[in-house]
């Protein structure tokens, strides 16, 4: 049943605009979807085109707690242009003190057991915590970002999390995503013009060079197949 009407929802949508897909699911779903944002630069543009159908739809991001400077100025300067207020969702007190008391501060360069399992509290855990009542949720995830995204569809079915999960901006590639950014003038992270290309966390993320994989400076020192944080794997 719920595949049944993903792949018609596909389908009907195959040709559309992401702007015309946000307005379907905004007005189809209200007070059911939230937007989940990274403030990445996907996410930028898709703020700007959410807020500009409907300014009261949920905008959320997660702290980690170890996330850039850059990334904090970005969420203020954020919500000053679009005159919003993005959520933001912590980890809870309690994992993340015993975590750091068992295993260390910086326990993902040990194993990717450690990696994960700090991604689950800082990131996972939380992320439950925002999508609780939600029916669909969207993301700023594109096919052509990693080795692990590339059979996403636009409109997929997230097991890990139980409901709908929306991609607009599946088809779009780098040049499609940043041409668009200097068209509308959004704003983005200061440390995408210090080389840094996919940006999370801290001590997970690394400048690239030009010819890399957008997503080569994170988790760097693990192989390109195991590179996701939880938040979007498929089970
Ligand atoms: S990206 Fe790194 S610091 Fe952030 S939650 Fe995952 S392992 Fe922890």
């Amino acid at each position: 049943m719920e595949s049944d009407f993903i792949e018609k929802i596909n389908r009907q949508f195959a040709d559309s605009e992401p702007i015309e897909v946000l307005k379907y699911f905004l007005k189809t779903y209200k007070g059911k979807i939230g937007f989940a944002s990274s403030m990445g630069a996907e996410d930028q543009i898709l703020t700007e085109m959410i807020v500009g159908i409907d300014p009261s739809a949920r905008i959320f991001t997660l702290d980690t707690g170890r996330i850039f400077p850059e990334t904090y100025d970005l969420i203020e300067k954020t919500n000053t242009r679009y005159k919003i207020n993005i959520e933001v969702y912590f980890p809870e007190r309690d994992q993340v003190e015993k975590m750091v008391v068992e295993k260390g501060i910086n326990l993902f360069y040990e194993s990717i057991e450690n990696r994960l399992l700090c991604c689950q509290i800082r990131k996972t855990i939380p992320l439950k915590r925002a999508l609780q009542g939600l029916e669909i949720w969207i993301t700023g995830l594109r096919r052509s970002q990693s080795v692990t995204r590339t059979n996403m569809q636009m409109l997929e079915w997230d097991k890990l999390n139980n409901l709908l999960k929306l991609n607009p901006l599946v088809e779009w590639d780098e040049d499609k995503v940043w041409n668009y950014i200097r068209k509308k003038n959004i704003p983005y992270n200061a440390l995408h013009d210090k080389g840094f290309a996919s940006i999370g966390c801290q001590p997970c993320t690394k400048a690239i060079k030009p010819s890399e994989d957008v997503r080569a400076g994170r988790w760097w020192w693990e192989n390109p197949e195991m590179k996701e944080c939880g938040l979007h794997l498929k089970k």
